[in-house]
C-alpha cells in the first residue's frame, strides 16, 4: 500500500446519494430531461465517480472535450455536451467523431462550424446571453444565429439555452426569463434553461433539458435554504481523525498566529486535514465540525495539513476517533457559510492528495 494512503484523511463518495439526489431533481422536474452536470471532476467527485451514480441521467454536461471522451471511452451513450463549446476547430472534429455535442456562444465558433468539413453533423445548445453577460449571442443576433445554424449541413440538431445568473437569489428569472422568450419568438426548437436553483424553484423554467449541478451532490444552490429542505443528500463526506490531543489551561492559545485563546481549561484535538487537503483556511473558529459523530467547532487558524476542534465536552474523544468536516453531520454548506464561500467551491477544492473511496 502507498505510504499516502495510510494518512487517515479521506472523501467517501456515496453513491446512493447520487442516485437519490437525481431522483428528486427529476420528480422535481418529471417532464423534463436531465443534462447532469459534472464538470469540475464532477464537482471534486470524480468525473467517472459521479457519472456512475448519475448513469441513469438523459445526458451529461462537462467543460472540455477530455471530459466528453473519457465518458464516450467508459461506455456512456447518453448526449454529451461542452458547456463553453470547442476553442479550436480541431475539437470540431474529434467532438463530431465522439457525437458529443456542443454549446455555441459565439460568432467565432459559428464560423467555425460553417467552414468546417465534418464527417457527421454536431448536435448544438445555442447559448442566449440573457442578461449575466458571460456567455451567448445577444438578444439581438439571437435569431441570425440559430437560422445560420439551422442551414448548416455540420449541425445535426438545435436546442436553445440560456443560463440564469440570479435564480438563486430574490430577485429570480422573471427578467431573463422573459428576455429569453422575446429572442426566441418564432424559434421551434427545444429549450434548455435551468440550473439547480431555478430548478428547485422556478417551475416555468422546467422545459425539455435541465442542467442541475449542485444539487445533484446533495449541497444546496440557494443561500439560507439547507440542501435537506429539498430532501437532497450529500455525496460526499471529508473524514479525518484526531492525531494529537492538548490539554490546554486558561490563558493558552492555538495555532499559527494563536487566533484562539483559552478562557478556561479545555481540551483540544488536532485533526489531520488542512487547507492542503482543500478545507477552507478562512474558517474562523467556531465553524461546524463533528467527532465520533457529535458537532463541535474548530479553533484558531487551519494550518496546511492540520486544524484544531474543541473536545472540552466530549468525553472519551482522543486520537483516533472520528472527524467529519463535512458530510451527514456537517453540511458542507455550513461550513462554507462559516468561511464565507458556497458549497460548490469547498466540493471542487477538495485536493489531488486526499484519497476518494466509493461507497455503493
Ligand atoms: C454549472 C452550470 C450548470 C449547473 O449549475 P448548478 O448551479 O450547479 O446547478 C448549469 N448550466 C450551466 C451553463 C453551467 O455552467
Amino acid at each position: 500500500m502507498p505510504i499516502s494512503v495510510m494518512r487517515p484523511i479521506q472523501a467517501v463518495i456515496h453513491q446512493a446519494a447520487l442516485q437519490h439526489n437525481l431522483a428528486v431533481i427529476k420528480t422535481c422536474a418529471p417532464a423534463s430531461r436531465v443534462m447532469a452536470v459534472v464538470k469540475a471532476n464532477g464537482y471534486g467527485h470524480g468525473l467517472l465517480r459521479a457519472a456512475a451514480g448519475l448513469g441513469s441521467a438523459d445526458g451529461f454536461a462537462v467543460l472540455g472535450l477530455q471530459e466528453a471522451i473519457q465518458l464516450r471511452e467508459s461506455g456512456y451513450q447518453q448526449q454529451l455536451l461542452l458547456l463553453e463549446g470547442v476553442f479550436h476547430e480541431a475539437e470540431l472534429h474529434a467532438a463530431a467523431a465522439g457525437n458529443i455535442s456542443m454549446v455555441v456562444h459565439n460568432e467565432e465558433q459559428l464560423g467555425m462550424l460553417e467552414q468546417a468539413h465534418l464527417p457527421t453533423p454536431v448536435a448544438v445548445f445555442v447559448k442566449l446571453n440573457s442578461g449575466m453577460n458571460r456567455l451567448g449571442f445577444h438578444p439581438e443576433r439571437y435569431v441570425g444565429a440559430v437560422e445560420r445554424l439551422a442551414h448548416c449541413p455540420n449541425v445535426a440538431g438545435i436546442t436553445l439555452m440560456t443560463h440564469f445568473a440570479r435564480a438563486d437569489e430574490a430577485t429570480g428569472i422573471d427578467r431573463p426569463l422573459s428576455v429569453f422568450r422575446r429572442a426566441a419568438q418564432g424559434l421551434n426548437y427545444p429549450v434548455s434553461l435551468a440550473n439547480s436553483a431555478a430548478i428547485l424553484r422556478y417551475p416555468e423554467t422546467h422545459t425539455d433539458w435541465i442542467r442541475p449541478g449542485i444539487a445533484l451532490y446533495g449541497a444546496t444552490p440557494i443561500a439560507n435554504v439547507p440542501a435537506r429542505q429539498f430532501g437532497l443528500h450529500p455525496a460526499m463526506t471529508l473524514q479525518s481523525e484526531i492525531i494529537a490531543v492538548q490539554e490546554l489551561v486558561a490563558g493558552d492559545s492555538v495555532g499559527y498566529g494563536g487566533q484562539f485563546t483559552a478562557a478556561a481549561a479545555m481540551r483540544v484535538g488536532t485533526v489531520a486535514c488542512g487547507y492542503a487537503d482543500g478545507y477552507p483556511r478562512h474558517a474562523p473558529t467556531g465553524t461546524p465540525i463533528a467527532v465520533d459523530g457529535r458537532l463541535t467547532r474548530t479553533l484558531g487558524r487551519v494550518s496546511m495539513d492540520m486544524l484544531a476542534v474543541d473536545l472540552t465536552a466530549l468525553d472519551g474523544a482522543t486520537v483516533g476517533s472520528r472527524v467529519e468536516l463535512w458530510g451527514e453531520l456537517v453540511p458542507v454548506d455550513a461550513v462554507a457559510a462559516s468561511a464565507g464561500t458556497l458549497g460548490y467551491e469547498l466540493l471542487c477544492a477538495v485536493a489531488p492528495r486526499v484519497p476518494v473511496k466509493v461507497k455503493v
